[in-house]
C-alpha cells in the first residue's frame, strides 16, 4: 500500500466521518439507538437537514485549509486565515463559535494569530489539520510543530489543542508511513496523556456523548481507534456515542484511512460521499503528498 493510497484514504475517511456522524450531531447514545438501533449509513438528515452524503465543516473547512497550503506552498497563518475568512463569507452550513469570533476579529485586526486562551479548546482547530499532516510528511520535527501552530492558532491559540493537533499529525504520519497502531499508541497517544493527564482514555468509562470540548473529542476518538481493528467498527463505534458525532467521525476515521487504507473503506460509503467533495478530497491529498516530497528536503 503506497503513502498516497493511504493519504487519499485519509481524506476520504475525514470526509465519510463528517457526513456519517454529522446525522446524529448532538444526540445521545439512548437516542441515537432508539431512532436507528446502529446508525452506519450517509443518510444525511440530522439537525442540518443534509443531503446524503452532504459534509459540514470539518471538511470543508479542511478543504479550504489544504487550498491555502498548495497555493501558497507551505503552510501559512496569513494564507490559511484569508482562506477560512472566504469560507465563512461563502455561507457554510455549520460554524463553530470559537471559529466564527476570531475570524471576525482577523478581519478586523488582520492578525492571524488568535490571542491566546484556554477557553479556546474547542475541538475546531484539530478537525482540519489532516492537510498540514500531508504537507509537512517526512518534515523536521520542528517544521510540523510550527505548521500546526501556525494553522491551529487562526482559530484556537490553547495548548490543549495544540498538544492534540501535534499528537494528531504525527499519529496520520506514522501511519502514513505504514507503522502499526501499536506504535501510534506508545509513541503518541500515551505521550500526550503523560504530558496532559486531561486527556487519559484507558480506565475510564467508555466516552459517550462527547462534547466539542478538545479533551472530550479526543478520549472517544482514541477509544473508539484503539478498541477496534478496521475502519468500519472504528468509525461506527464513535459516531454511535453521539455528541459532537460529526467531529469525531471526521478525526476517528482520517486516523483510520490512514491506518488501514483505502480498501478498508467500504465501497458504499465512498459511493455514497457527494462526487464533488469526493473529488476534491482525493485531488488534494494527492497534492499535498506532492507537495511534501518536493518540500521535504528543504524544511
Ligand atoms: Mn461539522
Ligand atoms: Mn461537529
Amino acid at each position: 500500500m503506497t503513502t498516497t493510497d493511504r493519504a487519499v484514504a485519509a481524506y476520504l475517511g475525514l470526509a465519510i466521518g463528517d457526513a456519517m456522524g454529522a446525522t446524529v450531531e448532538f444526540m445521545t447514545p439512548r437516542e441515537i439507538a432508539a431512532k436507528y438501533r446502529i446508525h452506519d449509513t450517509l443518510t444525511g438528515g440530522g439537525w442540518l437537514h443534509l443531503k446524503p452524503g452532504q459534509v459540514t465543516d470539518d471538511t470543508t473547512m479542511s478543504l479550504a485549509l489544504g487550498s491555502s497550503i498548495l497555493a501558497h506552498g507551505s503552510v501559512d497563518a496569513l494564507a490559511a486565515a484569508h482562506a477560512f475568512d472566504a469560507w465563512m463569507r461563502a455561507k457554510p452550513v455549520d460554524i463553530g463559535n470559537t471559529v466564527r469570533r476570531n475570524l471576525l476579529q482577523f478581519r478586523n485586526t488582520g492578525n492571524p494569530e488568535a490571542p491566546c486562551s484556554e477557553h479556546d479548546a474547542g475541538n475546531g482547530a484539530l478537525m482540519r489539520v489532516l492537510p498540514v499532516a500531508l504537507a509537512t510528511l517526512n518534515h523536521s520535527e520542528d517544521a510540523i510543530r510550527a505548521a500546526c501552530r501556525a494553522q491551529g492558532h487562526v482559530t484556537h491559540n490553547s495548548s490543549l489543542s495544540d498538544a492534540a493537533c501535534e499528537t494528531l499529525v504525527f499519529m496520520i504520519q506514522d501511519a502514513l508511513l505504514g507503522r502499526e497502531k501499536n506504535h501510534l499508541l506508545h509513541q503518541h497517544a500515551h505521550p500526550l496523556v503523560t504530558r496532559h493527564p486531561e486527556f487519559k482514555f484507558r480506565g475510564i468509562r467508555p466516552s459517550s456523548n462527547p462534547s466539542g470540548y478538545v479533551v472530550d473529542t479526543v478520549q472517544a476518538v482514541f477509544q473508539a481507534f484503539f478498541d477496534t481493528d478496521d475502519f468500519r467498527s472504528c468509525l461506527v463505534d464513535v459516531v454511535n456515542r453521539g455528541g459532537d458525532a460529526d467531529t469525531t467521525g471526521a478525526i476517528a476515521s482520517m486516523l483510520a484511512g490512514a491506518l488501514y487504507g483505502l480498501e478498508a473503506i467500504p465501497d458504499v460509503w465512498r459511493n455514497t460521499l457527494n462526487a464533488d467533495i469526493r473529488h476534491s478530497c482525493e485531488a488534494q491529498a494527492r497534492a499535498l503528498i506532492q507537495l511534501a516530497d518536493e518540500s521535504a528536503k528543504t524544511a
